[in-house]
Parts: structure tokens; sequence; C-alpha cells
């Protein structure tokens, strides 16, 4: 690591101290409280989540249907409810087609939606990442490695406090012989994002 990227370190690591010291002088919360928090989203709160979710909606058209009309519910189907969070926060799920591929994004901050995708990486947080995607989405998504048809449409979903999108990708070619379990591992934490689509990797 660089010496100013040890230098950025130690200051938000400085930061995030202040913080913790005014949540617990003003009783907001203890710093176990903090850790017991984290170490139960390693557990639970993965992509893994939203990755199931989307599976289901692949072998299930009435699960997909249920999950494009009230994704808050349809996670609670499978367990995904997203407790902890507040009730005013409500999920989307946005579907892909060959006409349209859906990429989300928050351009005042970085809300995300944590419950079904876990931590969000840093490049989310980016202010390169929040001001380009909206100006010109397919040559963002062009540096992800993802290059879509022209004829595809690029639809940029603008998450809020009150509302967080999940990205339903296309079942892809070859998928349909795996198990759920294992089509479960081709959709990554960028294929909820919109940032890539998931592939079958070739049999060797
Ligand atoms: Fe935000």
């Amino acid at each position: 690591m660089s010496g100013s990227g040890h230098h950025r370190n130690a200051e938000l690591q400085a930061r995030v101290n202040r913080l913790l010291d005014l949540a617990e002088a003003r009783g907001v919360i203890t710093r176990p409280e903090v850790d017991a928090r984290i170490e139960a989203y390693g557990d639970r709160v993965t992509a893994r989540n939203g990755a199931e979710m989307v599976v289901r909606a692949w072998n299930s058209p009435e699960y997909r249907d249920r999950l494009l009309a009230d994704a808050g519910a349809a996670a609670a189907e499978l367990g995904h409810a997203g407790s902890g969070y507040s009730s005013d926060i409500r999920l989307h799920a946005v579907a892909n087609t060959p006409d349209v591929h859906h990429v989300v994004v928050c351009t005042l901050c970085s809300c995300y939606p944590l419950a079904w995708l876990g931590p969000p990486p840093a490049w989310y947080k980016s202010e390169a990442y929040r001001s380009r995607v909206v100006r010109d989405p397919r040559g963002v998504l062009r540096e992800f490695g993802l290059v879509l048809p022209n004829t595809t449409e690029v639809q940029v979903w603008d998450a809020s406090a009150e509302a967080r999108y999940l990205v339903v990708p296309m079942r892809p070619d070859g998928a349909e012989a795996l198990s759920e379990a294992e089509q479960v591992d081709l959709v990554t934490r960028d294929c909820l994002i919109g940032t890539a689509v998931p592939t079958v990797p070739a049999r060797v």
C-alpha cells in the first residue's frame, strides 16, 4: 500500500473513532453493539441473499411475478426480510431483458440494498462511479468488462433513503442444466448491481 493510502486509512480510522465516541456518549449505540451487528452481518448479510432470490425467480415464474411486484415480501419468503432495516425502505426488483439492462447507483451518497447484497464495494461509493454511471452508463459498464449490444437500452436506477434496487439478471445459456445451488454461485454481487451479468463457466 502507498504511503498516502496508509495516511488516508489512519484518517478514516480516526474519523470512525470520533463518530463512535459521539454515538456512545449520546447513548445511540455502544462499541460492543456495533461489533455484534458486524458479526451478524458477516454470516447472514451477503450477496447470496439476493442471488437466491434471483435464482428462485429464474426457476419459478410465480416467484418472479411476486418478486417484481413486491420485492420486500418476496425476500421475506426466502428468509431475507432485511431485519434491522427501517420499514421506510422499500426494495424494488428490476429485471433485465434482451431490450433493457438495469444498473443501480446512489448519486447522492451511497444508498445500497445492504440486507440483500452485503456491504457495498468501495467503487459503489466513489464519486467517479456515482457521477459517471448516470452520464455514460454504457461507457462505465464497458470499463467493468460488460459490453452490451447497441440494441439494449441501459436504465439507471438512483437509490435513495426510501427505495433500494436489486437487478434480476437474465439466466445465462447453460445454467438450466445446473442445480439451484450452482446457479446461485453464478449470480455475483456485481450482477445484482448491474455492472456484470452471470455467465456459465466453460466445462473443462
Ligand atoms: Fe445514498
